[in-house]
């Protein structure tokens, strides 16, 4: 926990080094590390101060290792110089798997939603991560994504179809219809389909539940039975 300890100073009366009743506040590692993981995603500073807690209960050897791996976290894994993906092999594994069918593209906002996609398994495409989704207001513009290199990629030929997977946002449609146009513009001898994940209501859902907006795009997605 945190210490208070003498801070020595300058006598005003006799100019003696003298020791201040007054304290110093030194933050020690517990206050150090309880204020490095409160600034994790989701982490508050009381769920800091438990995960600390029970590191320090935990054994030796897994909590070296883990900080360790954080340590060289940043050296280690690096984006995928094709699609932009977290890897630690340049390209990454899904990129130089031939196995992996190379006609389809699924556009995404963030590395973070390859893992996603990739946990429900049924997808065998390649990806593309464009760094954030256009915001105006944030001076984020086309320039400031990976849309170049993306539309460099189409350009190859083998692409058929690209599967825009940016959510259903506002920022998350402008980034579709961007893209959707600057890939049209591109005037490919075979045109390059353009699809976007459907959006409507969830598996187990309730109608009276959902909101109008999710109501709509669900019956502009109906489909055949
Ligand atoms: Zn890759």
């Amino acid at each position: 926990m945190a210490e208070w300890t003498y801070l020595s100073s300058v006598c005003n009366v006799c100019s003696c080094i003298e020791r201040q009743l007054f304290l110093f506040y030194i933050m020690n590692t517990f206050d150090e590390l309880t204020n490095n993981f409160s600034r994790l995603p989701g982490i508050g500073k009381k769920s800091a101060i438990r995960i600390v807690n029970w590191l320090l209960k935990q054994d030796k050897i897994y909590v070296q290792k883990f900080s360790q791996n954080l340590g060289i976290l940043q050296d280690k894994v690096k984006p995928c110089s094709i699609c932009g993906t977290w890897t630690e092999t340049d390209p990454c594994p899904i990129c130089s798997n031939p196995l992996r069918d190379n006609s389809q593209i699924c556009v995404v906002e963030q590395a973070q939603d390859v893992s996603t996609i990739e946990a429900y398994g049924e997808y065998k495409g390649l990806y593309h991560v464009l760094g954030g989704l256009i915001r105006p207001l944030d001076g984020i513009g086309p320039a400031q994504l990976a849309i170049q290199p993306l539309l460099a990629r189409i350009r190859d030929g083998k692409v058929a179809e690209v599967i825009i997977a940016t959510n259903p946002t506002v920022e998350g449609d402008t980034t579709a219809l961007y893209l959707n146009k600057v890939i049209l513009e591109l005037g490919l001898e075979n045109p390059v389909k353009v699809t976007r994940l459907a959006t409507g209501i969830p598996v187990g859902g309730d109608l009276e539940f959902i909101d109008k907006r999710t109501l709509a795009l669900s019956f502009r997605g109906r489909s055949s039975l």
